[in-house]
C-alpha cells in the first residue's frame, strides 16, 4: 500500500515529519544516536603509522568508539601538507584493526571518495563541501555511513537539505556535525553553534554530532565546549587529540592532549544522563 506523508519542510527525507523517531546510524557495528552517545577522536591528519597508532592506542584506552584521521586535506594553502592519500587510508586501516575501533576519514572528492568507502567504515563530507552537490550524490550511492560537516557560512536548512541529497539516492546513514561558523569573533577560530544541534534535533531524525577542535580552533577551549555539547545534547562528539601536537602536520594548536581525553571520558557519564543518553558501545567485536 502507498502511504502519503505531508512534508511541510524543503527537506522531505531528513525530517521527523517523514519519520518521528531518531535515526541510529552503525559505524562498523557502533550505534550513533536515538540515545547512543559516540566519541570520534583521533588526530587532524595520520602522518605516519607509529603517530598514527600511538595516538590510537591513546584514545582506545580512553573509551573512544570511532577512530578518525584525514588522508586527503582540505588546506587553505597549496603547500600546507595535504595528507598521505592512498597510504594514509591504509595505515588507518591497519591500526583501526591493531586497536580494534571502526574508522573515519574525509573524502574530497569522487576519487577519494572511492578509497574512503573501500578502506573505512565512514566517510567524511568536510565543512567546505558540505554544498559540492555532485560528491553528495556520490556519497548518496556509497555503502558506507557518511559524516555530514555543516559547510562555516551553512545555515542549518541549507545542513539538512545537503543531507536530502544523500538520502535522495538511497544512503540513510547519514551522521550530522556542528563545527563551528565563521562570525566576527576572534577569540576562536569558529564560533561553536550548539543551539544549531536543539534545532536540527527538533527538524531531523538524523544524529548529530559536536566537534569542539575545529570549533575554537584552542586546545584551552575544546574540553569545555565538547561538555557543553554533551550538555545540549548532542549524539556524540568529535575531537582531535596528539601526543606531540606542537610537531603536528596539521591543527596542532586545536590538538588535546590524550590524556585530557580520557579526563572527558570519565566526565561524559555524568552528563549523559541529563539528556537521556549513554555512552555507546561497539555492538559487535571489530578486533
Ligand atoms: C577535519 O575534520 O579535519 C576538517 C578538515 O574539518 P572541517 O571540514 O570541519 O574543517
Ligand atoms: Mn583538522
Amino acid at each position: 500500500m502507498l502511504e502519503v506523508i505531508p512534508v511541510s519542510h524543503p527537506y522531505k527525507l531528513v525530517s521527523r515529519e517523514a519519520k518521528p523517531e531518531d535515526s541510529v546510524v552503525s559505524v562498523g557495528g557502533v550505534a550513533v544516536g536515538g540515545g547512543n552517545f559516540a566519541v570520534v577522536a583521533g588526530p587532524c591528519s595520520v602522518e605516519n603509522p607509529d603517530q598514527t597508532l600511538t595516538i590510537a592506542q591513546a584514545v582506545k584506552n580512553a573509551g573512544a568508539h570511532i577512530l578518525r584521521g584525514g588522508a586527503y586535506k582540505p588546506r587553505t594553502s597549496p603547500y600546507s601538507f595535504q595528507g598521505l592519500g592512498k597510504p594514509g587510508l591504509e595505515i588507518l586501516r591497519e591500526v583501526g584493526r591493531e586497536v580494534g575501533m571502526p574508522i573515519v576519514s574525509e573524502a574530497l572528492d569522487e576519487e577519494s571518495l572511492e578509497l574512503v568507502a573501500e578502506h573505512c567504515d565512514m566517510i567524511q563530507i568536510g565543512a567546505r563541501n558540505m554544498q559540492n552537490f555532485s560528491l553528495l550524490r556520490y556519497c548518496g550511492r556509497a555503502h558506507k555511513p557518511v559524516l555530514l560537516k555543516r559547510g562555516m557560512a551553512a545555515t542549518v536548512e541549507e545542513l539538512l537539505m545537503a543531507a536530502e541529497y544523500v538520502l535522495s539516492e538511497g544512503n540513510y546513514n547519514v551522521v550530522l556535525c556542528e563545527r563551528g561558523i565563521r562570525t566576527f569573533a576572534d577569540h576562536t577560530r569558529n564560533t561553536l553553534d550548539l543551539a544549531a544541534v536543539v534545532a536540527v534535533q527538533r527538524l531531523s531524525h538524523l544524529p548529530i554530532i559536536v566537534d569542539p577542535s575545529h570549533g575554537t580552533g584552542k586546545r584551552h577551549k575544546v574540553i569545555p565546549m565538547a561538555r557543553a555539547g554533551a550538555a545540549v545534547g548532542a549524539d556524540g562528539l568529535m575531537i582531535e587529540v596528539h601526543h606531540d601536537p606542537a610537531r603536528a602536520l596539521s591543527d596542532g594548536a586545536q590538538a588535546v592532549l590524550p590524556e585530557e581525553l580520557a579526563q572527558l571520558m570519565q566526565q561524559l557519564p555524568v552528563l549523559l544522563p541529563l539528556t537521556g543518553r549513554h555512552l555507546t558501545r561497539a555492538l559487535t567485536a571489530t578486533a
